[in-house]
Protein backbone atom coordinates (compact mmCIF):
# COMPACT_ATOMS: atom_id res chain seq x y z
CA UNK A 1 0.00 0.00 0.00
CA UNK A 2 1.29 3.67 -0.76
CA UNK A 3 1.83 5.62 2.12
CA UNK A 4 4.23 7.71 3.74
CA UNK A 5 4.81 5.62 6.78
CA UNK A 6 7.28 2.97 4.24
CA UNK A 7 8.98 5.69 3.10
CA UNK A 8 12.55 5.48 4.61
CA UNK A 9 14.32 8.85 4.49
CA UNK A 10 13.17 11.62 2.45
CA UNK A 11 11.86 13.16 5.55
CA UNK A 12 12.19 16.84 4.20
CA UNK A 13 10.46 16.43 1.29
CA UNK A 14 7.49 14.79 2.67
CA UNK A 15 7.04 17.24 5.26
CA UNK A 16 6.91 19.84 2.06
CA UNK A 17 4.36 18.10 0.40
CA UNK A 18 1.98 17.93 3.23
CA UNK A 19 2.44 21.01 3.99
CA UNK A 20 1.56 22.27 0.58
CA UNK A 21 -1.57 19.89 1.09
CA UNK A 22 -2.26 21.39 4.06
CA UNK A 23 -1.85 24.23 3.16
CA UNK A 24 -3.67 24.42 0.20
CA UNK A 25 -0.55 26.20 -1.98
CA UNK A 26 -0.10 22.76 -4.39
CA UNK A 27 1.98 23.58 -6.87
CA UNK A 28 1.31 23.16 -10.83
CA UNK A 29 4.52 20.91 -11.42
CA UNK A 30 7.18 19.02 -9.34
CA UNK A 31 10.30 17.65 -9.92
CA UNK A 32 11.63 14.85 -7.94
CA UNK A 33 15.44 14.24 -9.12
CA UNK A 34 17.29 11.08 -7.87
CA UNK A 35 18.77 8.25 -8.91
CA UNK A 36 17.36 4.69 -9.33
CA UNK A 37 15.60 3.12 -6.24
CA UNK A 38 15.67 6.36 -4.76
CA UNK A 39 12.27 6.95 -3.95
CA UNK A 40 10.85 8.82 -6.73
CA UNK A 41 8.64 6.68 -7.80
CA UNK A 42 7.18 5.57 -4.02
CA UNK A 43 6.98 8.96 -3.11
CA UNK A 44 5.34 10.29 -6.25
CA UNK A 45 2.70 7.91 -6.00
CA UNK A 46 1.68 8.66 -2.83
CA UNK A 47 1.43 12.18 -3.34
CA UNK A 48 -0.45 11.69 -6.13
CA UNK A 49 -2.92 9.49 -4.09
CA UNK A 50 -3.26 12.19 -1.35
CA UNK A 51 -4.39 14.63 -3.61
CA UNK A 52 -6.91 12.83 -4.83
CA UNK A 53 -8.22 11.54 -1.10
CA UNK A 54 -11.80 12.19 -0.58
CA UNK A 55 -10.65 13.02 2.63
CA UNK A 56 -8.60 15.85 1.84
CA UNK A 57 -5.91 15.31 4.39
CA UNK A 58 -1.95 15.33 3.97
CA UNK A 59 -1.71 11.91 4.08
CA UNK A 60 -3.85 8.98 1.39
CA UNK A 61 -6.34 7.79 3.99
CA UNK A 62 -6.41 3.78 1.92
CA UNK A 63 -10.26 3.74 2.35
CA UNK A 64 -12.38 5.47 0.05
CA UNK A 65 -12.95 5.04 -3.13
CA UNK A 66 -10.52 7.47 -4.94
CA UNK A 67 -7.56 5.49 -2.52
CA UNK A 68 -8.86 2.09 -3.59
CA UNK A 69 -9.46 2.76 -7.44
CA UNK A 70 -5.16 4.25 -7.09
CA UNK A 71 -4.43 1.05 -4.84
CA UNK A 72 -6.01 -1.20 -7.60
CA UNK A 73 -4.15 0.70 -10.42
CA UNK A 74 -7.15 2.29 -12.16
CA UNK A 75 -7.40 6.07 -10.91
CA UNK A 76 -8.82 7.23 -13.79
CA UNK A 77 -7.48 10.77 -12.63
CA UNK A 78 -3.85 9.80 -12.28
CA UNK A 79 -2.01 9.01 -15.62
CA UNK A 80 1.51 7.59 -16.06
CA UNK A 81 3.23 8.88 -19.12
CA UNK A 82 6.04 6.75 -20.27
CA UNK A 83 8.22 6.10 -22.94
CA UNK A 84 7.49 3.75 -25.45
CA UNK A 85 8.93 0.29 -24.89
CA UNK A 86 12.25 -0.11 -26.90
CA UNK A 87 12.06 4.12 -27.63
CA UNK A 88 15.19 5.74 -25.48
CA UNK A 89 13.07 8.96 -25.66
CA UNK A 90 9.54 10.30 -25.16
CA UNK A 91 8.71 11.93 -28.10
CA UNK A 92 6.29 14.70 -28.82
CA UNK A 93 3.52 12.08 -29.80
CA UNK A 94 3.56 10.61 -26.78
CA UNK A 95 3.38 14.29 -25.33
CA UNK A 96 0.59 15.46 -27.26
CA UNK A 97 -1.55 12.14 -27.28
CA UNK A 98 -1.06 11.39 -23.02
CA UNK A 99 -1.08 14.96 -22.13
CA UNK A 100 -2.01 17.56 -23.83
CA UNK A 101 -5.13 16.19 -25.23
CA UNK A 102 -5.95 14.26 -21.90
CA UNK A 103 -5.82 17.95 -20.18
CA UNK A 104 -8.56 19.64 -21.39
CA UNK A 105 -11.18 16.43 -20.19
CA UNK A 106 -11.46 17.60 -16.62
CA UNK A 107 -11.10 15.17 -13.64
CA UNK A 108 -13.42 12.38 -13.86
CA UNK A 109 -13.97 12.02 -10.33
CA UNK A 110 -11.13 13.68 -8.62
CA UNK A 111 -10.66 17.33 -7.43
CA UNK A 112 -6.87 17.09 -9.52
CA UNK A 113 -5.42 15.24 -12.45
CA UNK A 114 -2.21 14.54 -11.79
CA UNK A 115 0.18 13.10 -14.77
CA UNK A 116 3.15 11.23 -13.60
CA UNK A 117 6.15 11.56 -15.93
CA UNK A 118 8.28 8.82 -15.71
CA UNK A 119 11.87 9.20 -17.03
CA UNK A 120 11.02 12.90 -18.09
CA UNK A 121 14.41 13.73 -18.72
CA UNK A 122 14.59 11.42 -21.64
CA UNK A 123 11.78 13.73 -23.35
CA UNK A 124 13.42 14.75 -26.37
CA UNK A 125 13.20 18.49 -27.08
CA UNK A 126 10.37 18.49 -29.42
CA UNK A 127 8.31 16.46 -26.58
CA UNK A 128 9.77 19.00 -24.01
CA UNK A 129 8.29 22.04 -26.20
CA UNK A 130 5.48 20.51 -26.41
CA UNK A 131 5.22 19.90 -22.94
CA UNK A 132 6.02 23.36 -22.31
CA UNK A 133 2.83 24.86 -24.23
CA UNK A 134 0.70 22.79 -21.76
CA UNK A 135 3.04 23.93 -18.50
CA UNK A 136 2.51 27.67 -19.21
CA UNK A 137 -1.21 28.04 -18.68
CA UNK A 138 -1.80 24.03 -16.83
CA UNK A 139 -5.81 24.24 -16.00
CA UNK A 140 -6.32 25.06 -12.65
CA UNK A 141 -6.44 21.31 -11.66
CA UNK A 142 -3.74 20.35 -13.42
CA UNK A 143 -0.24 18.82 -11.42
CA UNK A 144 2.46 17.16 -13.24
CA UNK A 145 5.28 14.93 -11.10
CA UNK A 146 8.35 14.89 -13.43
CA UNK A 147 10.53 12.04 -12.40
CA UNK A 148 14.09 12.51 -13.59
CA UNK A 149 17.93 11.26 -12.86
CA UNK A 150 19.23 13.96 -14.65
CA UNK A 151 17.27 17.05 -14.20
CA UNK A 152 19.69 19.50 -15.71
CA UNK A 153 18.22 17.56 -19.09
CA UNK A 154 15.57 19.67 -19.03
CA UNK A 155 15.10 22.61 -20.88
CA UNK A 156 15.65 25.38 -18.42
CA UNK A 157 11.90 27.19 -20.05
CA UNK A 158 10.50 23.76 -18.00
CA UNK A 159 12.94 23.81 -15.19
CA UNK A 160 12.13 27.45 -13.98
CA UNK A 161 8.17 26.22 -13.61
CA UNK A 162 8.34 23.28 -11.69
CA UNK A 163 9.34 22.77 -8.05
CA UNK A 164 12.64 20.41 -7.79
CA UNK A 165 13.04 18.32 -4.96
CA UNK A 166 16.45 16.22 -4.77
CA UNK A 167 16.02 12.94 -3.40
CA UNK A 168 18.17 12.77 -0.54
CA UNK A 169 20.69 10.13 -0.46
CA UNK A 170 20.15 7.64 3.25
CA UNK A 171 23.10 6.89 5.19
CA UNK A 172 24.07 3.18 4.97
CA UNK A 173 23.87 2.72 8.63
CA UNK A 174 20.03 3.45 8.14
CA UNK A 175 19.66 1.37 4.99
CA UNK A 176 21.04 -1.60 7.06
CA UNK A 177 19.17 -1.44 9.92
CA UNK A 178 16.39 -1.64 7.48
CA UNK A 179 17.11 -4.17 5.81
CA UNK A 180 17.85 -6.55 8.89
CA UNK A 181 15.03 -5.56 10.94
CA UNK A 182 12.35 -5.21 8.33
CA UNK A 183 13.16 -7.20 5.82
CA UNK A 184 15.22 -10.28 7.64
CA UNK A 185 18.55 -9.91 5.71
CA UNK A 186 21.73 -11.48 7.91
CA UNK A 187 23.67 -8.52 9.33
CA UNK A 188 26.48 -9.18 6.75
CA UNK A 189 24.16 -9.08 3.21
CA UNK A 190 23.21 -6.20 4.86
CA UNK A 191 26.14 -4.07 5.44
CA UNK A 192 27.51 -4.86 1.69
CA UNK A 193 24.03 -3.95 0.33
CA UNK A 194 23.85 -0.74 2.53
CA UNK A 195 27.32 0.30 1.06
CA UNK A 196 26.69 -0.59 -2.32
CA UNK A 197 23.99 0.71 -2.60
CA UNK A 198 25.41 4.20 -2.31
CA UNK A 199 22.56 5.89 -0.02
CA UNK A 200 19.55 4.57 -2.33
CA UNK A 201 17.10 1.90 -0.58
CA UNK A 202 15.55 0.63 -3.84
CA UNK A 203 18.83 -0.22 -5.07
CA UNK A 204 19.59 -1.76 -1.43
CA UNK A 205 17.09 -3.75 -1.40
CA UNK A 206 17.39 -5.34 -4.83
CA UNK A 207 20.85 -6.30 -4.28
CA UNK A 208 20.55 -8.02 -0.44
CA UNK A 209 17.70 -9.79 -2.70
CA UNK A 210 20.30 -10.90 -5.36
CA UNK A 211 21.88 -14.22 -5.04
CA UNK A 212 24.18 -13.23 -8.12
CA UNK A 213 25.31 -10.36 -6.14
CA UNK A 214 28.00 -11.67 -4.53
CA UNK A 215 29.02 -14.10 -7.50
CA UNK A 216 29.29 -11.17 -9.28
CA UNK A 217 31.49 -9.13 -7.05
CA UNK A 218 34.01 -11.66 -7.46
CA UNK A 219 33.07 -11.88 -11.69
CA UNK A 220 33.89 -7.92 -11.32
CA UNK A 221 37.11 -8.12 -8.89
CA UNK A 222 38.39 -10.94 -11.52
CA UNK A 223 38.01 -8.71 -14.64
CA UNK A 224 39.80 -5.68 -12.83
CA UNK A 225 42.67 -7.15 -12.11
CA UNK A 226 42.73 -9.27 -15.33
CA UNK A 227 42.11 -6.36 -17.31
CA UNK A 228 44.98 -4.40 -16.27
CA UNK A 229 47.94 -7.54 -16.57
CA UNK A 230 46.78 -8.43 -19.67
CA UNK A 231 47.76 -8.04 -23.29
CA UNK A 232 45.16 -5.91 -25.88
CA UNK A 233 43.68 -9.63 -26.86
CA UNK A 234 43.07 -10.68 -23.34
CA UNK A 235 41.44 -7.62 -23.13
CA UNK A 236 39.06 -8.00 -25.87
CA UNK A 237 38.23 -11.28 -24.51
CA UNK A 238 37.23 -10.11 -21.07
CA UNK A 239 35.19 -7.64 -23.02
CA UNK A 240 33.44 -10.39 -24.49
CA UNK A 241 32.82 -12.61 -21.96
CA UNK A 242 31.38 -9.34 -19.94
CA UNK A 243 28.60 -10.00 -22.14
CA UNK A 244 27.40 -12.46 -20.05
CA UNK A 245 26.52 -9.72 -17.56
CA UNK A 246 24.81 -7.51 -20.00
CA UNK A 247 21.70 -7.70 -17.93
CA UNK A 248 23.85 -6.98 -14.77
CA UNK A 249 25.34 -3.87 -16.02
CA UNK A 250 24.49 -1.05 -13.59
CA UNK A 251 25.62 -3.29 -10.63
CA UNK A 252 28.71 -4.70 -12.76
CA UNK A 253 29.86 -1.11 -13.49
CA UNK A 254 28.74 0.08 -10.00
CA UNK A 255 31.12 -2.36 -8.27
CA UNK A 256 33.81 -1.66 -10.66
CA UNK A 257 33.50 2.15 -9.83
CA UNK A 258 33.68 1.25 -6.00
CA UNK A 259 36.82 -1.00 -6.57
CA UNK A 260 38.42 2.13 -8.01
CA UNK A 261 37.59 4.53 -5.22
CA UNK A 262 38.68 1.86 -3.04
CA UNK A 263 41.73 1.84 -4.54
CA UNK A 264 42.26 5.31 -4.19
CA UNK A 265 40.99 5.50 -0.70
CA UNK A 266 43.42 3.17 0.01
CA UNK A 267 46.54 4.59 -2.14
CA UNK A 268 46.37 7.60 -0.37
CA UNK A 269 45.31 6.59 3.50
CA UNK A 270 46.60 3.07 3.80
CA UNK A 271 43.55 2.31 5.77
CA UNK A 272 41.58 -0.61 5.41
CA UNK A 273 38.62 0.48 7.74
CA UNK A 274 37.64 2.71 5.42
CA UNK A 275 37.37 0.54 2.46
CA UNK A 276 33.51 -0.70 1.21
CA UNK A 277 34.94 -3.84 0.15
CA UNK A 278 38.18 -4.08 2.65
CA UNK A 279 37.19 -8.03 2.31
CA UNK A 280 38.78 -8.26 -0.92
CA UNK A 281 42.33 -6.26 0.45
CA UNK A 282 44.36 -8.32 -1.90
CA UNK A 283 42.73 -7.16 -5.00
CA UNK A 284 43.02 -4.12 -4.07
CA UNK A 285 46.60 -3.88 -2.92
CA UNK A 286 47.43 -5.71 -6.63
CA UNK A 287 45.36 -2.79 -8.15
CA UNK A 288 47.34 -0.44 -5.96
CA UNK A 289 50.96 -2.11 -7.52
CA UNK A 290 49.73 -1.14 -10.78
CA UNK A 291 48.02 2.12 -11.01
CA UNK A 292 49.07 5.57 -9.94
CA UNK A 293 46.73 7.82 -8.25
CA UNK A 294 46.38 9.83 -11.49
CA UNK A 295 45.45 6.29 -13.43
CA UNK A 296 42.63 5.55 -10.36
CA UNK A 297 41.18 9.31 -10.48
CA UNK A 298 41.05 8.36 -14.41
CA UNK A 299 39.88 5.30 -13.94
CA UNK A 300 36.96 6.28 -11.69
CA UNK A 301 36.06 9.14 -14.31
CA UNK A 302 35.73 6.64 -17.24
CA UNK A 303 33.55 4.40 -15.21
CA UNK A 304 30.89 6.89 -14.79
CA UNK A 305 30.70 7.97 -18.30
CA UNK A 306 30.59 4.41 -19.27
CA UNK A 307 27.72 4.06 -16.77
CA UNK A 308 25.47 7.24 -18.45
CA UNK A 309 26.47 6.02 -21.83
CA UNK A 310 24.73 2.89 -20.34
CA UNK A 311 21.58 5.12 -19.12
CA UNK A 312 21.45 6.31 -22.34
CA UNK A 313 20.85 3.34 -23.56
CA UNK A 314 24.34 3.08 -25.86
CA UNK A 315 25.60 -0.43 -27.24
CA UNK A 316 26.67 -2.44 -24.08
CA UNK A 317 29.48 -3.98 -25.82
CA UNK A 318 30.65 -1.02 -27.41
CA UNK A 319 30.37 0.74 -24.36
CA UNK A 320 32.80 -1.96 -22.48
CA UNK A 321 34.92 -2.18 -25.15
CA UNK A 322 35.92 1.36 -24.96
CA UNK A 323 35.98 1.51 -21.57
CA UNK A 324 38.28 -1.31 -21.11
CA UNK A 325 40.59 -0.11 -23.87
CA UNK A 326 40.79 3.31 -21.88
CA UNK A 327 41.16 1.76 -19.01
CA UNK A 328 44.46 0.17 -19.70
CA UNK A 329 45.87 3.27 -21.60
CA UNK A 330 48.44 4.38 -19.44
ZN1 LIG B 1 -8.52 8.29 0.49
Amino acid sequence: MYNYDSVIGNDKIIKSLKLAVDNNRVNHAYIFDGVKGSGKHLISNIFAKTLNCERGEDSPCGECISCQTFESGNNPDIIYVRRKEGDREIKVDTVRNVINKNIEVKPYRNRYKVFIIEDADTMNTAAQNAFLKTLEEPPEYAVFLLLAENYNKLLVTVLSRCQRFKMQSIPSPVIKDYLTLNKGIGAENAQLAALYSQGSIGKAMELSASEEFNSLRKVVMDTTVRLLETDLIGMYELAASAEEYKDSVDAFLDIMYLLYRDCLVYKQTGRNELLIQGDNIDVIKRICGILDTRRLIRGCELIGNAAEAIRRRGDFQLVIEDLFFKLKEK
